[in-house]
């Protein structure tokens, strides 16, 4: 299944396969295991065939995953009582205690690093390396929340006040957290949801996407074993409709986790803006991003390339950071298309457990589909400049989308995220510049954003005016590095939070005060 008697190992450096190979022998024990999933409650959950659901894989239908019983609404209802009842009993377990569980499931992640990926990729169509990230993303939440939780929550912040009083600012939970996390980092995100909400004092309910159940049903049985209480953590595979809205309508769930559309961030927020005699509820919200890129006429266009390509197709263009817009000045336009066209001739899509594949599948026939329409609508219009070829004996039974280019006249033109491998190109003139700027940030969207020039005052400057949460310049724009570069953005990409970065807790915290006069 490595790459035997399909695609000679030309393009695979050979170290890279020495590096991998212990890996891959490891996952191949769970190659084709079964798994079956279900609702980790703080009950007892009865077996129900007539809610059950078949999984099976992105790059081949054909091959069965296992299945996944979802979560009635009623056993929701049930599972938001038990965390609440929870609740006080969490908040007031210590934080080195909390800390210690969470740090347990890192090592735990470590130690079950095989079986995880090959479900990454069983399950969510992920490639071998950005296995590896997801992994290692995931395993870095879990030590750097139980550190910042340890810095944070242990003591109470003394404040020096002028009256002879004593002043202390101490932490602890909100309450109930919904955790509702996406299938395109199946691990990181939602772990990362997961592990900050409780490492603050709060119970949690994950509600995972529909499409990697499989998967977060493995990490929360690796949290039990961690040592997570069953009414503190508790998983709730299942559908947006039923779930989703159990939760987000119950008076009882102080905040709302998610990460995933915008659209379906607006439906969570009119939802608990919509309860009565509910506390006023705090969203954090990680949502699309119509991510662009600036190149001036001093950029390298080999590194551009480089850049652009891990950008926009790195895990099939399905990362919220991953590159949509790239704006060439038009001195280096050609020369950067060139070399982009090249370099999209030599990607190999197919089976993402091969190490020579470059792109594996989109998640599911719904999101081929409306790729599939996006890009023919621009081939329809003429505007194609490269495209990668699809080769059906590696994509036939699978949801793949072959890498595209397109021309366009700006960013205001595209109505939609496009959650894959499709780029598109504007040109511009140096003397447009100022128009440029104004355009992608009045497009209102505000997650990633690069800038490739040699001129460094014309980098600063750019990252300066533009409005987004993460910047990157002369490098590619995805891929945020936990405690590195805190990763969120503003707008309509999300209300600002910064996953894997030192403030993102006390979003998850109430913060007290408490002056003594004795
Ligand atoms: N944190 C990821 C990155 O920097 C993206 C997360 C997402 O797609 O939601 O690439």
């Amino acid at each position: 299944i490595y790459g035997k008697g399909r695609r000679n190992s030309g393009g695979v450096n050979l170290n890279v396969r020495s590096q991998y190979q212990p890996l891959m022998d490891a996952m191949a024990g769970f190659m084709d295991k079964a798994y079956s999933a279900r609702p980790l409650l703080a009950f007892e959950v009865a077996t129900d065939p007539a809610n059950t659901h078949e999984v099976t894989s992105p790059f081949d239908r054909n091959k069965r995953v296992g299945s996944v019983q979802w979560t009635s609404a009623e056993q929701a209802a049930r599972a938001v009582d038990a965390a609440w009842a929870a609740f006080p009993r969490w908040d007031a377990t210590p934080v080195a205690e909390r800390a210690a569980i969470v740090r347990r499931l890192g090592d735990l992640m470590e130690t079950h690093m095989a079986e995880l990926m090959t479900l990454c990729s069983r399950e969510g169509g992920k490639l071998l390396t950005d296995g590896v990230d997801e992994i290692r993303e995931a395993v870095d939440f879990c030590r750097y929340y139980a550190m910042r939780a340890e810095a944070m929550f242990a003591e109470p912040t003394a404040l020096p006040g002028p009256t002879g009083e004593s002043n202390e600012l101490m932490l602890s939970g909100k309450g109930v957290f919904a955790a509702i996390s996406p299938w395109n980092f199946p691990v990181a995100i939602f772990c990362g949801q997961v592990v900050a909400a409780a490492v603050a004092g709060n119970t949690v309910l994950a509600k995972p996407a529909e499409q990697t159940s499989i998967v977060a049903h493995r990490v929360i049985e690796l949290l039990y074993e961690a040592g997570m209480p069953r009414d503190v953590v508790q998983l709730l595979p299942g559908d947006g409709p039923t779930v989703g809205s159990v939760l987000t309508r119950d008076a009882r769930i102080t905040g709302v986790v998610f990460t995933g559309g915008t659209d379906t961030a607006q439906i969570i927020n009119r939802a608990l803006a919509a309860r009565e005699n509910a506390p006023l509820p705090t969203l954090i919200a990680e949502t699309g991003g119509m991510n662009a890129m600036i190149v001036d006429s001093t950029a390298l266009p080999e590194q551009v390339v480089v850049d652009v390509i891990q950008s926009a197709f790195q895990s099939a263009g399905q990362r919220c950071s991953a590159l949509r817009v790239l704006y060439l000045q038009d001195d280096v336009a050609d020369r950067v298309i060139e070399i982009l066209e090249g370099a999209m001739a030599e990607l190999h899509v197919g089976d993402p457990r091969d190490l020579g594949t470059d792109v594996g599948p989109v998640i599911d026939e719904d999101a081929r589909r409306g790729l599939m329409a996006h890009i023919e609508t621009l081939k329809g219009e003429g505007r194609l400049l490269a495209e990668t070829r699809l080769d059906p004996r590696y994509t036939a039974n699978g949801t793949f989308v072959a890498p595209a280019a397109f021309q366009i006249d700006g960013i205001e033109a595209l109505e939609r995220e496009q959650f894959g491998p499709v780029l598109h190109i504007v040109r511009y003139k140096a003397s447009e510049l100022n128009k440029v700027i104004e355009s992608i940030n009045g497009r209102g969207y505000g997650l990633t954003f690069g800038v490739h020039s040699r001129n460094e005052s014309f980098a600063d400057e750019i990252a300066q005016k533009i409005r987004v949460g993460n910047v990157y310049i002369n490098r590619n724009i995805i891929g945020a590095v936990v405690g590195v570069q805190p990763f969120g953005g503003q707008g309509l990409s999300g209300t600002g939070p910064k996953a894997g970065g030192p403030h993102y807790l006390l979003r998850f915290a109430t913060e007290k005060t408490v002056t003594n006069n004795t």
